[in-house]
């Protein structure tokens, strides 16, 4: 899409440090570097999120994550990594091409600090399974 960012570095009008590139995927550098080595895995079929995504485009972009994200984690000798994906403004998607986030982990300050709230209090167990019947519904 012509005035999509990532498209554009898929097509090299803006640069872009890669760090791995084939015919239907590009992985390069988060320009945040929310922590050392934080990449970004793209397709480079223009799709906005993964409401949007061909299953077999999704299948091939997963299949190279763990070689980036063992590559990513061993060249800095990171303890982790986490793997963020956010579709929809709601979520905190701000550039709408598809994209998956490796950010690797050096600890509890190095800038990244992802929360999940509990509110387990909140559900009983018939609450949990009516939720699961919905979901079920819509497969
Ligand atoms: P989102 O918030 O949509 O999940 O993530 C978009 C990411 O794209 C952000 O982490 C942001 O730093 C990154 N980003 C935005 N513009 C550019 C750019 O021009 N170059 C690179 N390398 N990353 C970008
Ligand atoms: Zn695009």
């Amino acid at each position: 899409m012509s005035n999509c960012i990532f498209c554009k570095i898929i097509k090299g009008e803006i640069p872009g440090v890669k760090i791995y590139e084939d015919d239907r995927i590009l992985a390069f550098l988060d320009i945040s570097q929310a922590t050392k080595g934080h990449t970004l895995v793209i397709p480079k079929e223009h799709v906005e999120n993964v409401f949007e995504v061909k299953e077999d485009t999704i299948a091939y972009l997963f299949s190279k994550v763990p070689q980036l994200a063992k590559a990513i984690t061993s060249a800095f000798n990171a303890e982790g990594l986490n793997i963020l994906n956010n579709n929809g403004k709601v979520a905190g998607q701000s550039v709408f091409h598809f994209h998956v986030h490796l950010i690797p982990r050096y600890g509890n300050e190095d800038g990244y600090q992802p929360v999940l709230v509990n509110h387990m209090n909140d559900y009983t167990k018939e609450d949990l399974v009516k939720i699961a019947e919905q979901i079920k519904a819509k497969l």
